[in-house]
């Protein structure tokens, strides 16, 4: 059986081998938050496009104004926007604002914090140096130059550079459709009243929204019955998708036929069990060209499976590279007893104490426990070498993405 970290790398490679190119898409910049970027974003001009001044103040040779006390000729006043013909000349200034061309001949600026004026003078009361609050044309991009590389993620920071550039149209990768399959005779609709040996879908959802926070365009195929007729049809549906995600119906009971089904697909599997808890039961395969994913029914076991081994798919189809999981150290603040042979993903919350994080795992009921999950912003990560944590003692947690 693989290990997690294993596992996950079988699913970049196997997704990283699937047929290329990826399909493309042109859309509005409002519109291309969370997209994977298929051009590059380049620099219309140089940025700055010209000297900038970065304070309120007075633009000097730093020649003349190289000691406190000295005293300079205010010749004009440049706000931002505003064009200064002249040039400054040996003992004078001109008055300049934030955002302001820094004029010709002067090299500093002096914040008007440290001038006083008086009258048509001003004295400089801190001596300035050679570039002082000047940020010159294109020392943050050359005209030409790449602003933001293909295969990035669109965030705020990555808009308001293509919005500074102009580049308000942009070729980004076709979001992965990723068809959810439900599977499990007693699993009913979320908006019906379940009988009493009845549980309603709620994987449908969580698989709907990781999907969709992770790049995916998700839809929604129900609720198929555990008989292997009806499986195959519903499967078929979802293989005309990019991704099929399955939930349930994959470990060893008698009722567990989506192997079989994909099986019969003519699916070739990568891995069949992966050495986790929650999660063990995990199935990743390859069918008529699609990705296909079983996880298992529970919905904590869902949800962690998903995080581990979807995410990394989505990322790739969506023409990215695969995010790392953020998997970091904090503090263990409870001790933790965990035996066996897997590594354990324990419903946990990351508190902050100043800049230390510490964290307790959570009391819960197994991988059917959502209850715990909604309380917990992570998951503590823990070991078959560590049966025995205590509190003090370093630990590995990752994040459960949004809650923190
Ligand atoms: P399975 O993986 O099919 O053996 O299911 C494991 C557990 O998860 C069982 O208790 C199921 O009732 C439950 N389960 C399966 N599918 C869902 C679902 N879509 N929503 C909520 N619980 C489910
Ligand atoms: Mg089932």
């Amino acid at each position: 059986m693989l290990s997690y970290t294993e596992a996950r790398q079988k699913v970049i490679e196997v997704a990283g081998a699937i047929s290329r190119p990826l399909p493309r898409t042109h859309v509005e910049i409002e519109q291309a938050f969370g997209r994977i970027l298929a051009e590059p974003v380049l620099a219309d001009r140089d940025y700055p496009p010209f000297d900038r001044s970065t304070r309120d103040g007075f633009a000097v040779r730093a020649s003349d104004a190289h000691a406190p006390g000295v005293r300079l000729e205010c010749v004009g006043e440049l706000r931002a926007g505003g064009n200064f013909s002249g040039t400054v000349g040996p003992d004078e200034c001109v008055e300049i604002m934030t955002g302001a061309s820094v004029p010709a001949g002067a090299d500093a600026v002096v914040m008007v914090e440290y001038a006083k004026r008086e009258g048509k003078k001003v004295v400089v009361e801190r001596a300035a140096q050679k570039g002082d609050h000047i940020v010159p044309r294109g020392s943050e991009a050359r005209a030409g130059a790449m602003l933001v590389a293909p295969k990035s993620r669109v965030g705020y920071a990555e808009m308001a550079l293509a919005a500074q550039a102009g580049a308000t149209r942009l070729e980004v990768f076709c979001a992965p459709r990723l068809a959810i399959l439900s599977t499990g005779d007693e699993v009913v609709d979320a908006r019906t009243k379940p009988a009493p040996l009845q549980v309603r879908n709620s994987n449908g959802i969580s698989i709907e929204i990781l999907a969709r926070t992770a790049g995916a365009d998700p839809i929604q195929l129900g609720n198929a019955p555990d008989e292997k007729n009806a499986l195959r049809k519903f499967m078929e549906r979802g293989l005309e998708a990019d991704i099929l995600v399955l939930s349930g119906g994959v470990s060893m009971g008698k009722y567990d036929l989506v192997e079989q089904v994909l099986a019969d697909l003519g699916a070739e599997f990568h891995f069949a069990g992966v050495e986790i808890r929650p999660g063990r039961p995990a199935v990743f395969g390859t069918c008529r060209k699609k990705l296909v994913f079983g996880l298992p029914g529970n919905p904590v076991s869902t949800m962690v499976t998903f995080e581990l081994f979807v995410l990394p798919a989505i990322d790739i189809l969506s023409g990215a590279l695969a995010r790392s999981l953020p998997v970091f150290r904090a503090k263990l603040a409870t001790p933790v007893r965990e035996k066996g042979q897997l590594v354990h993903f324990l419903p946990a919350r990351i508190e902050w104490e100043g800049r230390e994080a510490r964290v307790t795992q959570l009391p819960w009921q197994g991988s059917g426990d959502i209850v715990a999950l909604a309380l917990a912003n992570s998951f503590l990560v823990v070991g078959p070498e560590r049966p025995e944590i205590n509190p003090g003692e370093w630990v590995d947690v990752l994040p459960r993405r949004g809650a923190v």
